[in-house]
């Protein structure tokens, strides 16, 4: 019989700030203190895209895991089932709901089924500490909400070499123009002082974006960074899909021509114009980051979907639309989607069905808060979610200098490709010999339709999701 627990904590903080503390998994992860994982991908198991190993108070789990089920700012779930270690299967569940007074009831749920009796005891005590160390986290959250209006800073494992660190720090600040030495110091101080997380990937126009200074400046600060010593430059490809980084380079030659995220289960293009990022991260001499991962399935790493849900082999499950207009799109595992508008006076439920190459009908109009009810046609549990349009469109403009849209890129050093985000009149008038002729437009029909057509099998090494 399965052991059961539930745990419910009132916080006065709002649920969607709750929410990007809660469904950054990694993070909440890393808070209560469990293992980091290895993570390698996963076929003919389902829905069940990894199988991921870790260890906790030293006995060795492996287990499957599933996309987790969720809607935005609401509730999230996940099942795995484990293939060694103490329980046969886990669920564990959580849901935001808005309390009245602008605060928030946040519910945990946690089911562990025993492998034998023998384990029962030891499963049942790990069980009771795994939830009330998450609400702990979750009450930890919604203090610091309410102190300063921000997450807690993450977990820091690493220190830095104070010594390497202010020699890089002297170099770069005597390189940079004056006007720049006060976003050196805030760097400087990121890479000192932040959580291990937060200094594994760093964005620089996300930074600029919370740091509320000019992207391009900090941009600009982090390339000379990289020429000091302090950060090391790395590519990332990132899926269309989901947006998470399915490989990371040293190098814009390393970039291959294809990219496939075993997750979305897609093959796509690392045409100039899109998929690959640029982030940055302190070496190992200044300091000796843990880049984890401690979880490869939490909401936030994707936050431009707004639901997602598992469709059981014959069998179907239900969407949740936002509760404002919007344009989605609705994603099936292995590239088929169709577009969903949610507009006023549009019909409250629609059923969809979706096929291994097409999801019937193509064009759906929903109510906001409307339900999508998806009958799984493709012979197998699979799983489907809806993703925002408009977050992906502002986030590619917005993040157009990050990435290396119209960088040059097999044999070009890479601080030319860096150059011309930092300015791209710099690097465009001057193509080298070898350049790429210039990009298309970035929804060019040609790339959609071989996203959408294209499946071949895994280019994606098996340890790129665990190197990042
Ligand atoms: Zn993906």
């Amino acid at each position: 019989m399965a052991v059961n627990f539930t745990r419910e904590l009132n916080c006065l903080s709002d649920a969607p700030s709750l929410w990007r503390g809660i469904a950054d998994t990694e993070r909440m992860n890393r808070a209560v203190g469990l293992g980091r994982i290895e993570v390698a991908p996963l076929e003919g198991a389902g829905a069940a895209r990894y199988l991921v190993k870790t260890r906790v108070g030293g006995v060795r789990l492996e287990y499957e895991e599933r996309p987790f089920e969720f809607v935005e700012n609401e509730r999230l779930f996940f099942r795995r089932v484990q293939r060694r270690g103490p329980v046969a299967w886990l669920e564990m569940g959580c849901t935001l709901a808005p309390a009245g007074n602008g605060g928030t009831r946040v519910g945990f749920t946690l089911a562990l089924q025993p492998r034998n009796m023998l384990w029962a005891p030891i499963v049942r005590l790990e069980g009771r500490r795994t939830i009330d160390s998450f609400i702990e986290a979750a009450r930890d959250l919604d203090r610091e909400l309410l102190r300063t209006g921000c997450l807690p800073p993450g977990v820091r494992t690493s220190e830095a070499n104070e010594a390497a660190l202010a020699r890089a720090a002297g170099v770069l600040l005597r390189e940079v123009a004056p006007a720049r030495r006060a976003l050196v110091e805030k760097l400087v101080e990121l890479v000192r002082s932040g959580s291990d997380q937060e200094v594994s990937r760093m964005r620089p126009l996300e930074l600029a974006e919370a740091w509320k200074v000019d992207g391009r400046e900090l941009l600009a600060v982090c390339l000379g960074a990289v020429e000091a010593g302090l950060l090391e430059l790395s590519w990332d490809l990132i899926c269309p899909s989901c947006r998470s980084a399915v490989r990371r380079t040293a190098s814009l030659a390393e970039v291959p021509e294809a990219g496939h995220c075993h997750l979305c289960d897609i093959t796509f293009g690392t045409e100039p114009h899109q998929a690959v990022e640029a982030t940055f991260h302190p070496p190992a001499s200044i300091r000796a980051i843990d880049s984890g991962p401690y979880c490869v399935g939490g909401p936030v790493r994707t936050p431009h979907v707004v639901a997602q849900a598992l469709l059981p082999a014959g069998g179907e499950a239900s969407l949740a639309a936002p509760r404002e207009p919007s344009r989605l799109r609705l994603f099936l595992r292995g590239g088929p989607t169709a577009s969903v508008q949610v507009a006023p006076g549009a019909a409250d439920a629609v059923r969809v069905e979706a096929h291994a190459d097409r999801i019937a009908p193509a064009g759906i109009e929903l109510a906001p808060g409307g339900k999508l009810l998806v009958v799984n046609r493709t012979g197998a549990e699979t799983h489907a979610k809806l993703e925002r349009i408009e977050w992906a469109s502002a986030r590619r403009h917005h993040a157009h200098a990050h990435r290396a849209a119209r960088i040059p890129r097999r044999g070009t050093p890479p601080m030319r490709a860096a150059a011309y985000q930092a300015d791209p009149s710099r690097v465009t008038r001057a193509q080298p010999k070898n350049a790429p002729p210039p990009a298309a437009p970035p929804d060019r029909p040609a790339s959609r339709r071989a996203l959408l057509a294209s499946r071949a099998p895994g280019a994606e090494s098996p340890g790129a999701r665990s190197a990042r």
